[in-house]
Protein backbone atom coordinates (compact mmCIF):
# COMPACT_ATOMS: atom_id res chain seq x y z
CA UNK A 1 0.00 0.00 0.00
CA UNK A 2 1.26 3.34 -0.43
CA UNK A 3 0.82 6.75 1.54
CA UNK A 4 -2.51 8.21 2.60
CA UNK A 5 -4.55 11.11 1.32
CA UNK A 6 -2.87 14.12 -0.41
CA UNK A 7 -4.27 16.23 2.34
CA UNK A 8 -4.08 13.94 5.19
CA UNK A 9 -2.92 15.65 8.72
CA UNK A 10 -0.36 13.80 10.23
CA UNK A 11 -1.18 10.24 12.22
CA UNK A 12 -3.08 10.91 15.19
CA UNK A 13 -0.99 7.87 16.78
CA UNK A 14 2.25 10.46 16.38
CA UNK A 15 3.43 10.98 19.87
CA UNK A 16 4.13 14.77 18.99
CA UNK A 17 1.05 17.03 17.96
CA UNK A 18 1.92 18.82 14.65
CA UNK A 19 0.14 21.67 15.26
CA UNK A 20 2.39 23.15 18.40
CA UNK A 21 5.61 22.80 16.66
CA UNK A 22 8.36 21.85 19.41
CA UNK A 23 10.25 24.63 20.86
CA UNK A 24 14.40 25.43 20.98
CA UNK A 25 13.78 24.89 24.32
CA UNK A 26 12.45 21.34 24.07
CA UNK A 27 15.26 20.12 21.96
CA UNK A 28 17.88 21.46 23.95
CA UNK A 29 16.81 20.50 27.12
CA UNK A 30 16.60 16.50 25.97
CA UNK A 31 20.31 16.59 25.51
CA UNK A 32 20.37 13.86 23.58
CA UNK A 33 20.08 16.28 20.04
CA UNK A 34 22.72 18.51 21.69
CA UNK A 35 24.92 15.12 21.49
CA UNK A 36 24.41 15.20 17.59
CA UNK A 37 25.28 19.04 17.63
CA UNK A 38 28.77 18.29 19.32
CA UNK A 39 29.61 16.19 16.79
CA UNK A 40 28.35 18.45 13.94
CA UNK A 41 30.94 20.07 12.18
CA UNK A 42 29.09 23.02 11.34
CA UNK A 43 27.33 25.63 13.18
CA UNK A 44 27.25 29.23 14.16
CA UNK A 45 24.88 32.08 12.52
CA UNK A 46 24.96 33.32 8.83
CA UNK A 47 25.69 36.65 7.94
CA UNK A 48 23.84 38.76 6.78
CA UNK A 49 23.04 37.96 2.84
CA UNK A 50 23.65 40.22 0.27
CA UNK A 51 20.88 42.60 -1.69
CA UNK A 52 19.70 42.23 -4.76
CA UNK A 53 21.91 45.06 -6.61
CA UNK A 54 20.75 48.74 -7.07
CA UNK A 55 19.45 49.67 -10.62
CA UNK A 56 20.70 52.21 -12.09
CA UNK A 57 19.44 54.52 -14.33
CA UNK A 58 21.20 56.18 -16.76
CA UNK A 59 20.87 59.45 -17.85
CA UNK A 60 21.54 60.69 -21.63
CA UNK A 61 20.44 64.55 -20.93
CA UNK A 62 22.77 67.57 -21.04
CA UNK A 63 25.16 65.41 -23.29
CA UNK A 64 24.00 66.55 -26.41
CA UNK A 65 21.80 69.63 -26.01
CA UNK A 66 21.02 71.46 -29.35
CA UNK A 67 21.18 75.33 -28.89
CA UNK A 68 17.85 77.09 -29.29
CA UNK A 69 18.83 79.48 -31.35
CA UNK A 70 17.50 78.94 -35.01
CA UNK A 71 15.18 76.22 -33.51
CA UNK A 72 12.09 77.88 -33.39
CA UNK A 73 9.55 75.80 -33.98
CA UNK A 74 5.87 75.44 -34.59
CA UNK A 75 3.73 75.15 -30.76
CA UNK A 76 1.48 71.98 -33.01
CA UNK A 77 4.83 70.62 -33.18
CA UNK A 78 5.65 71.19 -29.46
CA UNK A 79 2.09 69.36 -28.85
CA UNK A 80 2.35 66.69 -30.68
CA UNK A 81 5.33 65.53 -29.34
CA UNK A 82 3.99 66.19 -25.95
CA UNK A 83 1.40 63.59 -27.00
CA UNK A 84 3.72 61.18 -28.10
CA UNK A 85 5.45 61.68 -25.12
CA UNK A 86 2.68 60.85 -22.74
CA UNK A 87 1.82 58.03 -25.40
CA UNK A 88 4.85 56.38 -25.03
CA UNK A 89 4.44 57.00 -21.17
CA UNK A 90 1.27 55.39 -21.05
CA UNK A 91 2.11 52.41 -22.50
CA UNK A 92 5.24 51.97 -20.84
CA UNK A 93 3.36 51.70 -17.43
CA UNK A 94 0.65 49.17 -19.17
CA UNK A 95 3.60 47.15 -20.16
CA UNK A 96 4.89 46.62 -16.47
CA UNK A 97 1.20 46.47 -15.52
CA UNK A 98 1.22 43.09 -17.70
CA UNK A 99 4.58 42.16 -16.80
CA UNK A 100 3.74 42.01 -13.06
CA UNK A 101 1.03 39.91 -13.95
CA UNK A 102 2.48 37.57 -15.39
CA UNK A 103 5.69 37.09 -13.05
CA UNK A 104 3.25 36.70 -10.22
CA UNK A 105 1.32 33.87 -12.17
CA UNK A 106 4.59 32.13 -12.54
CA UNK A 107 5.95 32.45 -8.96
CA UNK A 108 7.07 29.35 -8.24
CA UNK A 109 10.43 27.75 -6.47
CA UNK A 110 13.26 29.46 -8.74
CA UNK A 111 11.78 32.39 -6.75
CA UNK A 112 12.77 31.44 -3.15
CA UNK A 113 15.30 33.93 -1.39
CA UNK A 114 18.06 32.23 -0.69
CA UNK A 115 21.40 32.53 0.46
CA UNK A 116 23.94 32.53 -2.39
CA UNK A 117 26.50 30.50 0.17
CA UNK A 118 26.93 28.74 3.30
CA UNK A 119 29.00 31.63 4.37
CA UNK A 120 28.02 34.75 3.71
CA UNK A 121 23.60 33.41 3.83
CA UNK A 122 20.64 35.60 4.93
CA UNK A 123 19.53 35.15 8.84
CA UNK A 124 18.24 32.34 8.19
CA UNK A 125 15.73 31.00 5.13
CA UNK A 126 13.07 33.37 4.96
CA UNK A 127 9.53 31.47 5.37
CA UNK A 128 7.43 30.52 2.36
CA UNK A 129 4.19 31.35 2.00
CA UNK A 130 2.35 28.18 3.31
CA UNK A 131 0.95 26.38 0.73
CA UNK A 132 2.84 28.46 -1.82
CA UNK A 133 4.65 26.15 -5.19
CA UNK A 134 2.41 22.91 -3.01
CA UNK A 135 -0.38 21.22 -4.33
CA UNK A 136 -1.04 19.51 -0.86
CA UNK A 137 -1.85 21.94 2.21
CA UNK A 138 1.76 22.24 3.56
CA UNK A 139 0.86 24.51 6.67
CA UNK A 140 1.15 22.17 9.55
CA UNK A 141 4.40 20.76 8.28
CA UNK A 142 6.45 23.91 7.85
CA UNK A 143 8.00 24.73 11.40
CA UNK A 144 9.11 20.86 11.12
CA UNK A 145 10.45 21.45 7.38
CA UNK A 146 12.07 24.77 7.67
CA UNK A 147 13.54 24.71 11.50
CA UNK A 148 14.11 27.98 13.30
CA UNK A 149 17.27 29.33 13.65
CA UNK A 150 18.25 28.18 17.21
CA UNK A 151 17.41 24.84 16.03
CA UNK A 152 18.67 24.14 12.27
CA UNK A 153 22.17 22.89 12.41
CA UNK A 154 21.02 20.33 14.60
CA UNK A 155 20.21 18.15 11.69
CA UNK A 156 23.82 18.95 9.89
CA UNK A 157 25.17 15.63 11.99
CA UNK A 158 28.07 13.87 9.66
CA UNK A 159 28.10 10.26 10.19
CA UNK A 160 31.24 8.18 8.71
CA UNK A 161 33.92 6.05 9.13
CA UNK A 162 35.64 9.03 10.86
CA UNK A 163 32.70 10.71 12.35
CA UNK A 164 30.99 7.61 14.74
CA UNK A 165 28.40 7.76 16.89
CA UNK A 166 28.36 5.97 20.03
CA UNK A 167 25.46 3.64 22.02
CA UNK A 168 24.79 6.20 23.95
CA UNK A 169 23.71 8.47 20.78
CA UNK A 170 20.22 8.15 20.32
CA UNK A 171 17.47 10.78 18.96
CA UNK A 172 14.74 11.76 20.81
CA UNK A 173 11.27 11.80 19.67
CA UNK A 174 11.61 8.61 17.67
CA UNK A 175 7.91 8.44 15.82
CA UNK A 176 6.90 6.23 13.21
CA UNK A 177 6.58 6.75 9.99
CA UNK A 178 2.95 5.84 8.54
CA UNK A 179 2.36 3.43 5.70
CA UNK A 180 6.08 2.31 5.74
CA UNK A 181 7.40 -1.09 6.19
CA UNK A 182 10.59 -2.37 7.65
CA UNK A 183 9.35 -5.80 7.00
CA UNK A 184 9.30 -6.07 11.32
CA UNK A 185 6.97 -3.12 11.98
CA UNK A 186 6.81 0.57 10.73
CA UNK A 187 10.19 2.76 10.19
CA UNK A 188 10.84 4.86 13.15
CA UNK A 189 12.51 8.56 12.72
CA UNK A 190 13.27 12.09 14.32
CA UNK A 191 10.32 13.93 14.64
CA UNK A 192 11.70 16.69 12.38
CA UNK A 193 12.20 14.28 9.81
CA UNK A 194 9.61 12.23 9.85
CA UNK A 195 7.23 15.33 9.46
CA UNK A 196 8.77 16.66 6.89
CA UNK A 197 8.98 12.86 5.10
CA UNK A 198 5.59 12.99 5.43
CA UNK A 199 5.24 16.07 4.06
CA UNK A 200 6.90 15.09 0.69
CA UNK A 201 5.39 11.91 0.20
CA UNK A 202 2.03 13.60 0.67
CA UNK A 203 2.77 16.13 -2.04
CA UNK A 204 4.54 13.44 -4.08
CA UNK A 205 0.81 11.78 -4.12
CA UNK A 206 -0.89 14.89 -4.68
CA UNK A 207 0.65 16.17 -7.79
CA UNK A 208 -0.20 12.37 -9.19
CA UNK A 209 3.75 11.31 -9.00
CA UNK A 210 3.18 7.66 -10.71
CA UNK A 211 -0.30 7.82 -10.94
CA UNK A 212 -0.14 6.08 -14.54
CA UNK A 213 2.60 3.39 -13.34
CA UNK A 214 1.24 1.66 -10.56
CA UNK A 215 5.31 0.74 -9.74
CA UNK A 216 6.42 3.66 -9.09
CA UNK A 217 4.51 4.38 -5.66
CA UNK A 218 4.35 0.59 -5.04
CA UNK A 219 8.42 1.00 -5.20
CA UNK A 220 8.46 4.31 -3.00
CA UNK A 221 7.34 3.33 0.70
CA UNK A 222 10.19 4.17 3.54
CA UNK A 223 11.66 0.82 4.26
CA UNK A 224 14.32 1.68 6.67
CA UNK A 225 14.56 4.33 9.28
CA UNK A 226 16.39 4.63 13.02
CA UNK A 227 18.48 2.07 13.13
CA UNK A 228 20.49 1.36 16.81
CA UNK A 229 23.92 0.61 17.41
CA UNK A 230 22.70 -2.22 19.01
CA UNK A 231 21.14 -3.82 15.58
CA UNK A 232 24.37 -2.41 13.46
CA UNK A 233 26.72 -4.15 16.47
CA UNK A 234 24.79 -7.42 15.28
CA UNK A 235 25.06 -7.18 11.56
CA UNK A 236 28.06 -6.65 11.80
CA UNK A 237 29.56 -9.41 14.24
CA UNK A 238 27.20 -11.96 12.49
CA UNK A 239 28.84 -10.82 9.03
CA UNK A 240 32.69 -11.14 10.80
CA UNK A 241 31.58 -14.77 12.44
CA UNK A 242 30.14 -15.93 9.33
CA UNK A 243 33.59 -15.18 7.63
CA UNK A 244 35.32 -16.70 10.38
CA UNK A 245 33.40 -19.78 9.76
CA UNK A 246 33.97 -19.59 5.68
CA UNK A 247 38.28 -19.04 6.37
CA UNK A 248 39.59 -20.29 9.76
CA UNK A 249 42.48 -19.08 8.93
CA UNK A 250 41.72 -14.92 9.24
CA UNK A 251 42.09 -13.16 12.57
CA UNK A 252 39.55 -10.98 14.12
CA UNK A 253 41.27 -7.73 13.10
CA UNK A 254 41.03 -9.07 9.15
CA UNK A 255 37.89 -10.27 9.00
CA UNK A 256 36.45 -7.10 9.97
CA UNK A 257 38.41 -5.16 7.46
CA UNK A 258 36.65 -7.38 5.12
CA UNK A 259 32.72 -6.82 6.67
CA UNK A 260 33.39 -3.00 6.56
CA UNK A 261 33.17 -3.28 3.23
CA UNK A 262 30.00 -4.56 2.63
CA UNK A 263 28.35 -3.69 6.24
CA UNK A 264 28.40 -0.81 8.28
CA UNK A 265 30.87 -1.26 11.67
CA UNK A 266 28.48 -0.18 14.71
CA UNK A 267 28.33 3.69 14.49
CA UNK A 268 28.76 4.43 11.08
CA UNK A 269 25.37 4.21 10.06
CA UNK A 270 23.80 7.77 9.77
CA UNK A 271 20.28 5.45 9.89
CA UNK A 272 21.43 6.04 13.54
CA UNK A 273 20.43 9.55 14.03
CA UNK A 274 16.84 8.92 12.93
CA UNK A 275 16.96 11.66 9.99
CA UNK A 276 17.50 9.54 7.05
CA UNK A 277 15.16 7.45 5.55
CA UNK A 278 15.40 4.40 3.03
CA UNK A 279 12.45 5.08 0.39
CA UNK A 280 12.63 1.49 -1.44
CA UNK A 281 14.15 -1.88 0.08
CA UNK A 282 17.54 -2.71 -1.64
CA UNK A 283 16.51 -5.61 -3.80
CA UNK A 284 14.55 -2.86 -5.74
CA UNK A 285 16.97 -0.18 -5.71
CA UNK A 286 17.70 -0.26 -10.10
CA UNK A 287 13.83 -0.10 -10.40
CA UNK A 288 13.66 2.55 -8.03
CA UNK A 289 16.04 4.44 -9.72
CA UNK A 290 14.06 4.38 -13.10
CA UNK A 291 11.06 5.49 -11.47
CA UNK A 292 9.15 8.54 -11.98
CA UNK A 293 9.08 8.69 -8.17
CA UNK A 294 12.60 8.97 -7.94
CA UNK A 295 13.18 11.88 -10.82
CA UNK A 296 10.61 13.62 -8.43
CA UNK A 297 12.57 13.43 -5.53
CA UNK A 298 15.68 14.46 -7.33
CA UNK A 299 13.87 17.40 -8.39
CA UNK A 300 11.78 18.39 -5.39
CA UNK A 301 13.00 16.64 -1.70
CA UNK A 302 15.27 19.62 -1.02
CA UNK A 303 12.04 21.84 -0.61
CA UNK A 304 11.44 19.34 2.36
CA UNK A 305 14.52 19.76 3.53
CA UNK A 306 16.23 16.26 1.75
CA UNK A 307 18.95 15.74 0.00
CA UNK A 308 20.02 12.65 -1.63
CA UNK A 309 22.86 11.48 0.65
CA UNK A 310 25.02 9.17 -1.81
CA UNK A 311 24.72 10.40 -5.41
CA UNK A 312 25.84 9.18 -8.15
CA UNK A 313 29.16 11.42 -8.96
CA UNK A 314 29.82 12.13 -5.51
CA UNK A 315 31.18 8.46 -4.67
CA UNK A 316 34.53 9.32 -4.34
CA UNK A 317 33.67 11.98 -1.57
CA UNK A 318 30.78 10.40 0.19
CA UNK A 319 32.87 6.66 0.24
CA UNK A 320 29.59 5.05 -0.30
CA UNK A 321 28.00 3.56 -3.31
CA UNK A 322 25.42 5.09 -5.19
CA UNK A 323 22.14 5.02 -3.02
CA UNK A 324 19.10 6.22 -4.92
CA UNK A 325 16.56 5.30 -2.43
CA UNK A 326 18.49 6.67 0.65
CA UNK A 327 17.63 10.33 1.70
CA UNK A 328 18.77 12.66 4.61
CA UNK A 329 16.89 14.71 6.02
CA UNK A 330 19.08 18.46 7.22
CA UNK A 331 16.37 21.37 7.11
CA UNK A 332 15.24 23.42 4.19
CA UNK A 333 17.61 26.15 5.22
CA UNK A 334 20.70 23.68 4.29
CA UNK A 335 18.77 21.18 1.57
CA UNK A 336 18.20 24.21 -0.64
CA UNK A 337 21.65 25.20 -0.74
CA UNK A 338 22.68 21.61 -0.88
CA UNK A 339 21.00 21.39 -3.98
CA UNK A 340 22.12 24.47 -6.04
CA UNK A 341 25.06 24.01 -5.52
CA UNK A 342 24.72 20.54 -6.39
CA UNK A 343 26.81 19.51 -3.15
CA UNK A 344 26.98 16.34 -1.16
CA UNK A 345 26.94 17.01 2.56
CA UNK A 346 30.13 16.42 3.43
CA UNK A 347 31.47 19.13 0.69
CA UNK A 348 28.50 21.26 2.11
CA UNK A 349 30.28 20.63 5.73
CA UNK A 350 33.95 21.20 4.59
CA UNK A 351 32.53 25.11 3.13
CA UNK A 352 31.47 25.42 7.22
CA UNK A 353 35.05 24.74 7.89
CA UNK A 354 36.62 26.61 5.66
CA UNK A 355 34.67 29.75 6.67
CA UNK A 356 35.64 29.32 10.50
CA UNK A 357 32.22 29.03 11.70
ZN1 LIG B 1 19.85 4.03 3.96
Amino acid sequence: MTDSSPAAPPSPSLSENPSSPPKPSEKSSSGKSDSFLKKSRASGTRQAGTRPSERRKTDGGGANRTPTKNKKKPSSKKGLLFLCLILFLFILFIGCLIFGAVCNSRADWSEIPTPTSPVNGTEGTLPLPYGDGFVADMAEYEPYINPILEERDLFLVLVDGSHRLTSSDQPDRLTAVPDSDSGSGPVLLSLYAEKALEAMLTEMKAQGVGQDDPQTLALCTPTLGYRSYEEQEEDFRQVVSRLMREDPSLSQALAEDIAAASVSPPGTDEHQTGLCVDLCPPSSSAAFRKSEAFDWLCENAWKFGFILRYPEDKTEITGMAFDPGHFRYVGRFHSTTIHRLGLCLEEYLDLFEESGL
